[in-house]
């Protein structure tokens, strides 16, 4: 473990972000003097790095135990400034610090949020130009000029997809289906191994069913723009329990106006004619397949219990069936795997074609698996690499497609971005608007969470978006045992009977 010691509790998240994103291998903790160390052998680890905040300067140490000495950076805080604008020099004089001393420059700057396309949007929501966007950037943030050029073109494509939509005056749906075949070695989502809960679906359904007429209930008078059916695996269910849960959705919301239907059939493994054509006839529009990588040894490896060949199949299959919007996720920085691997696999989906492609760089997040094997086999799965990203890049636009959304994520292998990339006209909207929080997302199930987006205009005439969560409880038996509190919290949420004039 690694320790940071500051002497004031402020910045913590961006600051152990932006140590993270340096340092991706440290296991770091931050101790200031408000921190709660139950383990007091911590308290006597000497820090790596330390922070001093005083009034007219704050300044780094970095110490270097191997070689015994020490690196000091300083700012100095000699002018009166805001608390908004002190946070904003205390970011750049934390990054360029940790430029010097490690000699690396993050592609994304000192940005540590998850949506860097959001900022950009907003900036170009209130009339910036380009070029004065990519200087805000530049000399604000410090991000690199190919990101600077990804950014903006992806921020203007949502833009265009979006104008089409109802997006403050409508809603989208998300509905959690959190069992799969078997688990994942790197999955950090809510999940269960179908073979366990076979006996409970039916329950789950029952429960999902009465959420589905509350949340009709309350969305009246709203327009539904897109449903997102994601988990988990939802064709891990059987085509019978599919056609349940599709019946369901349709007799309950009115889908005259939708104009994407997703389902994520992830898992090769769970995917049969019968259940492609259940979804066909209840007008499914897209459907993920996803390989996440196209070298057999990996896929057993990370437990997807799935061959390369079960992949393919069930892409032909999905596509014989009439599908034309299909999407394939792929993991860039898995363990083991190298730049020809990569390379491999994106051959392989060259050959197949879909219209979508997304490309995430592996998070180690502490839920999964991963973590642990990682430790106990010693290996380091932090090997994305810019190389591997532009081979990603390359395949996606070989095959007519365009970079449309970008998400980053907290311990991302090489601190680069998650990218989907489609061609015109199939991208997936409801990725959009997960990502820019534009739109409210009630979302139904075990582990799922609801966003509330509202426009709020201040007494200046300025407008703010504010945003409320509110979560299901993660555990299938909860979820179905204390269906009606999950409902209760969503109505408390979306004060059910002014939900109308709340969104205006
Ligand atoms: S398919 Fe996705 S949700 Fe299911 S276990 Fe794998 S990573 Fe987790």
């Amino acid at each position: 473990m690694q320790i940071l010691r500051s002497n004031q509790a402020k910045y913590e998240y961006e600051i152990h972000a932006l140590v993270k994103s340096f340092y991706p291998a440290w296991d770091l903790k931050i101790l200031t003097p408000e921190s709660v160390v139950k383990d007091r052998k911590i308290l006597e680890i000497p820090p790596v790095m330390e922070l001093d905040f005083q009034e007219d300067f704050v300044k780094l140490t970095v110490h270097d135990s191997l070689h015994n000495s020490s690196n000091s950076y300083t700012w100095w805080n000699t002018e009166q400034i805001d608390d908004d604008e002190y946070k904003n020099v205390f970011g750049r004089f934390f990054y360029t610090s940790l430029q010097e001393e490690t000699g690396i420059s993050l592609p994304w700057g000192n940005l540590t949020g998850v949506r860097p396309t959001k900022l950009i949007m907003n900036l170009l929501e209130n009339g910036e130009s380009d070029s004065e966007i990519a200087a805000f950037l530049r000399e604000k943030h410090f991000v690199s000029e190919e990101k600077i050029s990804l950014g903006i073109e992806i921020a203007q494509r949502e833009r265009e997809i979006l104008s089409t939509l109802h997006y403050e005056d409508g809603y989208s749906l998300y509905i959690g289906i959190p069992f799969c075949p078997t688990t994942c070695l790197y999955c950090s989502f809510t999940s269960y191994p179908i073979s366990a809960w076979k006996e409970r679906v039916s329950d789950y359904l029952t429960a999902l069913e009465k959420e589905m007429q509350a949340v009709a209930q309350m969305c009246r008078g709203r327009i539904l723009d897109t449903v997102y059916i994601g988990g988990g695996t939802p064709t891990s269910l059987s085509a019978e329990e599919i056609d349940r849960l599709l019946t369901s959705l349709k007799n309950t919301f009115d889908f005259s106006m939708v104009q994407e239907v997703t389902v994520e059939a992830g898992r090769a493994d769970s995917i049969t004619e019968e259940k492609l054509k259940v979804m066909r006839r209840h007008g499914v529009t897209r459907i993920s397949v996803n390989p996440q990588t196209m070298k057999e040894e990996t896929l057993k490896l990370i437990g997807r219990q799935h061959t390369v060949k079960q992949v393919v199949d069930a892409f032909h299959m999905t596509r014989k069936a009439g599908f034309d919007n299909i999407n394939m996720d792929i993991i860039l920085g898995l363990p083991g795997e190298t730049k020809e691997d990569v390379q491999a696999t994106i051959e392989a989906i060259l050959v197949l074609a879909p219209e979508s492609l997304t490309v995430h760089s592996l998070a180690v997040k502490r839920a999964a698996r991963l973590s642990q094997w990682i430790e106990e086999n010693g290996i380091t799965a932090y090997n994305n690499t810019e190389e591997m990203m532009q081979i990603a890049a390359l395949g996606a636009d070989a095959m007519g497609m365009s970079p449309y959304y970008l998400y980053r994520q907290k311990n991302m292998s090489g601190n680069f971005e998650n990218v989907g990339y489609a061609v015109k006209g199939k991208h997936g909207i409801y990725n959009i608007l997960i990502m820019e929080e534009k739109q409210t997302i009630v979302a139904l199930g075990a582990g799922s969470i609801s966003k509330k987006v509202t426009k709020k205009t201040a007494a200046d005439g300025s407008e703010n978006t504010l945003i409320e969560r509110c979560e299901n409880v993660k555990e299938v038996a909860q979820y179905i045992e204390r269906i009606d509190e999950m409902i209760g919290r969503k109505r408390r949420l979306f004060h059910e009977a002014a939900l109308v004039s709340d969104f205006h």
